[in-house]
Order: structure tokens, then C-alpha cells, then sequence
């Protein structure tokens, strides 16, 4: 099916689904201006849907000039995080500070490749959807459990437990390899569900 109303989008990035109040309001105005529409994405962030193409650059400056972030090809996934135990009864793990824990480190990798997915649980009930995700970390009063080759779609799968128990400085060197692992082993596009089995794979599963 063609898209006849020829529109366009942008996507705002937001870190652990944080949505700053500049970028609330600026958006808030330019929805106005620009009648466009808002659409939380499923990973969290914030999609800018039926822009006219003649208006996007005039859009992207105004959001830029309060800090906001684009989607766009190259950049290292911003994970998918639950509430955690701050804000949650159950939780025994902080997903929003590691996720700025992994984002000070990888955010600037240059050309990390597609298509892999980071998702983080404050605890065992998995609530966004670790076990299935390329990279899942789980919080547990041990430490965080590491998962791969989760995924969705029409032919889902749960992730492989790699690890147990790590703490934060284990969990960045376990993300460092894998993505190094996925990047010498992909092409330019490729889910870590097809390489878990792969023969130099550095894990085996943790039981
Ligand atoms: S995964 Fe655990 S901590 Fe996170 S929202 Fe669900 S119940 Fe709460």
C-alpha cells in the first residue's frame, strides 16, 4: 500500500523514556503550529507523524535549539527500561541508571550497525520485555542476568541467559562484546538471534 499523503516523521529520542519539560513544551507548540501528530513509540520514544516535508527542517531546528535528538541510521540503541524500584514495589534494580550507564559509553560508537535492541527490567517480571530482546538485562537481588537473541515478530524467541549476577561494570564489558561480536559478524543488518548459535559466539548459555 502507497502512502498518498505524501508526509514525512521525526523521531525525538528519549533515554529511558524520559521526556524533558523543554521538549514537552516546544513540542506542544509546534504541534499547533505545524499540525502534526505525537505517537509514543513502543521503544520509548516519540514519533512526529504527518509532517508536511516542506516543514521538517524548520521542525528539526526548533527542537534541536532545546536539545532534542533524532533517530537516524548509526546510532547505538537507546534501551527500553521499566519504572525499577523507585517507582515500582517490585523492583530491585535502577533501569534508568543504567541506561545512562550504557549510553555515556556507547552513545558515541560511530556506525553501530542495525538491528539490535537493549532492554533493562528492575526486576525478574520482565515487564520491557528483556526475554524478549536482542540484549536483556535483568535485575535480580544478585545482580543483573544477561539474555540475548530474544525477539519478537512473527516467529518470536526467548533470550539465552548468558550471564548471572553481574554487576554494572561486568554488564558494560558483556554489551562491549557482544557488540563487537555483532558488528565483525554482520553484514548491515542483522538481529543477535542469528548469531547466538554461531560457532565463535563468546557465550555459552548460564544456567
Ligand atoms: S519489571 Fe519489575 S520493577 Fe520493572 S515495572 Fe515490572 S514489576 Fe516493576
Amino acid at each position: 500500500m502507497t502512502n498518498t499523503f505524501a508526509t514525512t516523521r521525526l523521531t525525538i529520542l528519549l533515554p529511558a523514556g524520559r521526556l524533558p519539560l523543554e521538549i514537552m513544551a516546544k513540542v506542544n507548540e509546534l504541534a499547533h503550529n505545524y499540525r502534526f501528530e505525537l505517537y509514543l513509540s513502543t521503544m520509548q520514544n516519540l514519533r512526529l507523524m504527518g509532517i508536511r516535508p516542506e516543514d521538517l527542517e524548520a521542525i528539526k531546528a526548533d527542537l534541536a535549539a532545546v536539545g532534542a535528538q533524532f533517530k537516524g541510521p548509526g546510532k547505538f540503541p537507546i534501551p527500553r527500561v521499566c519504572i525499577g524500584r523507585r517507582d515500582c514495589t517490585m523492583g530491585v534494580g535502577d533501569p534508568e541508571a543504567l541506561s545512562r550507564l550504557i549510553l555515556q559509553k556507547f552513545a558515541g560508537r560511530p556506525q553501530t550497525k542495525a538491528k539490535f535492541k537493549i532492554a533493562i527490567s528492575g526486576c525478574t517480571l520482565a515487564c520491557s520485555g528483556v526475554l524478549t530482546t536482542d540484549i536483556g538485562l535483568m535485575a535480580t537481588r544478585q545482580g543483573y542476568d544477561i539474555y540475548v537473541g530474544g525477539k519478537g515478530g512473527p516467529h518470536p524467541r526467548t533470550g539465552r541467559r548468558i550471564v548471572r549476577g553481574a554487576d554494572e561494570a561486568r554488564v558494560l564489558a558483556v554489551i562491549e562484546e557482544l557488540v563487537e561480536f555483532h558488528h565483525a559478524h554482520t553484514e548491515k543488518k542483522q538481529r543477535m538471534a542469528k548469531l547466538v548459535d554461531h560457532p565463535d559466539f563468546p557465550y555459552k548459555e548460564a544456567v
